[in-house]
């Protein structure tokens, strides 16, 4: 059983781990590898090569540092087919999404390619008689990432390419339960040949992750996972002087007015709900649906959901994969159970698989009609295949029942009608908004986050926001004499 190796100085060694995780592919149960849960000596080792590096690094011009980006972005196009299937294998989704992810990921490197120009600073002559003032940007040092299991191989390059381009050098810690995607990674930056140091990789879990958050040379930390870990991440660094941008839970509402065009609205909820078997921060989970169309509405959706293939996703045409863990399951499982407890109307019950897959962690799409915005299924995150429905008289009430989430990651309206879009835009507190879109991702040059207590922090991930996360400013003022 191969054991998971640390990427350290341009080196993958041994971590100094006295525990390890089996890496079980979802879809069948069979231990692919296992990783170890490193410990805080192997993060301070990674961050005295991370240090070590910065001094050089730091100096390499803009364009130079963005030419390894250049042959990184091509060894990542080279091997796309190759990573889709290692992302499908580790987490579960099905090869169509496992190719989406991989070409988001590589549009991230596309997107940090221009740092000479991202980082560029500004000049103004004669802010008073013979004085100029210019403002230049500078990295900050040591950067760390924590990053989930949902997005594998997507995630890590939110903040890496936009990290290293800038000048600074990186500390990855990728989840324990989807970690093979970030070695793949790091064998491709090895041909790169970026220096040395640049970027290490720590597998683990809380104890690598404590130890990041403390390190007093880490200056800044990218988190992206679950809402209440966000929350500590935000406040343990911060507490120790660190810059953090933490991405967390979410739960995204999808209102659906009357005018509508019934089957692609169901097409693309099918797809945001069920793709991904539901473990994506931009899954539409709730649906507000006028009454008006409802009845039609439910009717349609729940033949589209009995008819949902499911399956390996390494077969083609399967399109509702495995969850990520046999506990994971059981935890969406006992939500499915609580909705039913707590009088929800159970419409399809994921629980009863009319299909026979007897080893990989498989649930069928749950539908649920008549919640209500107090039930659990609807305040909580669930993070698989669950999707719940109430019945609204019109936009007004939706937004208002959509806005007393706790959540603000995305949110979605389906219509043809321009004032209504418009009022949804303004009235909506969400941060990534889709207009007839299911999955509303931003491009790579898109700051990606949400609001209220989907994110922690000030400076969301991507795009300028992202480059300005990485960046620090000096201000001079020049007078000749
Ligand atoms: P998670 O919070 O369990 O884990 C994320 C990272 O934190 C992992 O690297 C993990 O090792 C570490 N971690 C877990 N528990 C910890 C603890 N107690 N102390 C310190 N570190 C800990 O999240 P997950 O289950 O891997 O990912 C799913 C979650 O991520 C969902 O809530 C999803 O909404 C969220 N997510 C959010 C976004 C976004 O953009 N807002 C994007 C992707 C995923």
């Amino acid at each position: 059983m191969a054991i998971l190796k640390n990427f350290i100085n341009g080196k993958f060694v041994d971590a100094q781990a006295e525990q390890w995780q089996d890496l079980p592919n979802p879809a069948n149960g069979e231990r692919m590898a296992q990783v170890p849960l490193s410990q805080a000596q192997d993060v301070d080792k990674a961050v005295a090569a991370a240090s070590a590096a910065f001094e050089n690094w730091a100096r390499v011009p803009a364009m130079e540092r963005a030419r390894y980006l250049f042959r990184f972005r091509d060894l990542l196009e080279q091997n796309k087919a190759e990573l889709a299937e290692l992302v499908t294998r580790e987490n579960g989704k099905n090869l169509d999404d496992a190719k989406g992810e991989v070409r988001r990921g590589i549009e991230v490197v596309e997107f940090a390619c221009g740092i000479p120009t991202l980082m560029m600073g500004r000049v103004s002559a004669d802010v008073s008689r013979g004085i100029d003032q210019e403002l230049i940007r500078y990295p900050l040092g040591v950067v760390a990432a924590i990053t989930p299991f949902n997005f594998p191989f997507m995630v890590p390059l939110w903040s890496l390419p936009i990290a290293i381009a800038a000048g600074n050098t990186f500390v990855l810690k990728p989840s324990e339960r989807t970690p093979q995607s970030s070695n793949r990674l790091a064998e491709l930056l090895l041909e790169t040949g970026l220096p040395a140091g640049v970027v290490n990789i720590v597998h683990g879990a809380k104890e690598v992750v404590d130890r990041v958050l403390e390190h007093p040379d880490i200056k800044a930390v990218s988190f992206v996972g679950s809402a209440p870990v966000a929350k500590y991440v935000y406040q343990t660094a911060a507490a120790h002087g660190k810059r953090v941008q933490a991405l967390a839970g979410a739960k995204n509402y999808h209102i659906v007015l009357k005018d509508a065009p019934l089957e692609k609205v169901i097409s693309l909820l099918m797809s945001s709900a069920f793709g991904n078997a539901g473990e994506r921060c931009l899954a539409g989970t709730v649906v507000l649906v006028e009454d008006a169309v409802a009845d039609n509405f439910v009717d349609a959706l729940r033949k589209a959901a009995e008819e949902l293939p499911i399956g390996d996703g390494m077969v083609p045409g399967n399109e509702l994969g495995p969850v990520i863990r046999e506990d994971h399951r059981q935890k969406v499982i006992g939500y499915i159970d609580t909705g039913v407890k707590e009088g929800a109307q159970l419409l399809l019950d994921g629980r009863k698989l009319n299909v026979s897959l007897p080893t990989g962690y498989f649930l069928g799409p749950t539908l649920f009609d008549h919640v209500t915005p107090e039930m659990t299924i609807v305040r909580e995150e669930i993070f698989g295949p669950v999707l719940s429905i109430m019945r609204v008289s019109d936009l007004k009430e939706a937004l208002s029942i959509a806005n007393r989430s706790r959540y603000g990651n995305s949110a979605t309206l389906y219509t043809n009608s321009g004032p209504a879009a418009r009022t949804f835009r303004e009235q909506i507190q969400a941060g990534m908004l889709g207009i007839n879109i299911g999955v509303p991702a931003p491009m790579a040059f898109f700051p990606f986050g949400g609001w209220k207590g989907s994110f922690y922090g000030d400076l969301h991930a991507t795009g300028q926001e992202g480059v300005d996360f990485y960046t620090q400013e000096k201000v001079v003022i020049t007078r000749w004499l």
